[in-house]
């Protein structure tokens, strides 16, 4: 393919302030401890510490939201031709093709699919913090593979707001030494392979079909 391919890098941006986390955290503990604690006077004496359950549901829910917020948090996302991507220390790449599911969880949204090594990946990005990303995630995957959206999700995340996020470039897709999408036997050599533009498989150019399983055309290629 001759047209450069690149991809968007998103900060993820700090809309829950860590004081915030820190005090969520420290009420969920404070309140799961309480009711520890009225657990084991109750042992004692039946009739005492009366909210024990209470305090222990308290704690869990608050407990339950820290973890929430605090999901990925600090997760670099890379959104482009080559799928969406997530800056773990290495970067783990679900290219189009391998992206399973995009649904909603809670206030977030969770992204399944399968790496560009084939390994499972499942990652949770709130709206708050990874609004731009999911965004730009969104919108691509409602034009590259639509039937991974979940439902409402693109109501909850919205359209992008703009051009966000650092451009990076990307290498041309790999295709020597990839496996044919429809026959599955080897790529040797570049010339032997077509891309699909939409989703990226590859396919060799002898076994290549019409159209690629996402549905684009792939004649003339
Ligand atoms: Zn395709």
């Amino acid at each position: 393919m001759s047209n450069a391919r690149t991809e968007r890098r998103f900060e993820p941006t700090s809309a829950t302030p860590a004081g915030l986390l820190l005090l969520v955290l420290n009420a969920g503990a404070l309140a799961a401890g309480a009711g520890a604690v009225g657990f084991y006077l109750r042992t004692k004496n039946p009739e005492s510490a009366p909210y024990t359950t209470e305090a222990l549901a308290l704690g869990a829910l608050l407990l339950g939201v820290a973890t929430a917020l605090s999901a990925n948090r600090g997760l670099r996302v890379r959104v482009g031709a080559a799928g969406v991507a997530f800056e773990k220390g290495d970067l783990v790449r679900v290219p189009w093709h391998g992206l399973a599911r995009v649904s909603l969880e809670g206030a977030a949204v969770r992204i399944e699919g399968k790496s560009e090594f084939g390994t499972g990946v499942s990652e949770l990005c709130s709206l708050h913090t990874h609004r731009e990303a999911l965004a730009a995630l969104v919108a691509e995957a409602k034009v590259r593979v639509p039937s991974v959206l979940g439902a409402e999700v693109e109501a909850r995340v919205g359209a992008p707001a703009g051009v966000a996020g650092e451009e990076l470039p990307l290498e041309p897709v790999q295709i020597a030494g990839r496996r044919c999408a429809a026959s599955g036997k080897p790529i040797a050599f570049e010339g032997d392979g077509v891309v699909c533009a939409r989703c990226e498989r590859v396919y060799l150019r002898a076994a290549a079909p019409s159209s690629c399983a996402c549905g684009q055309a792939l004649n003339g290629l």
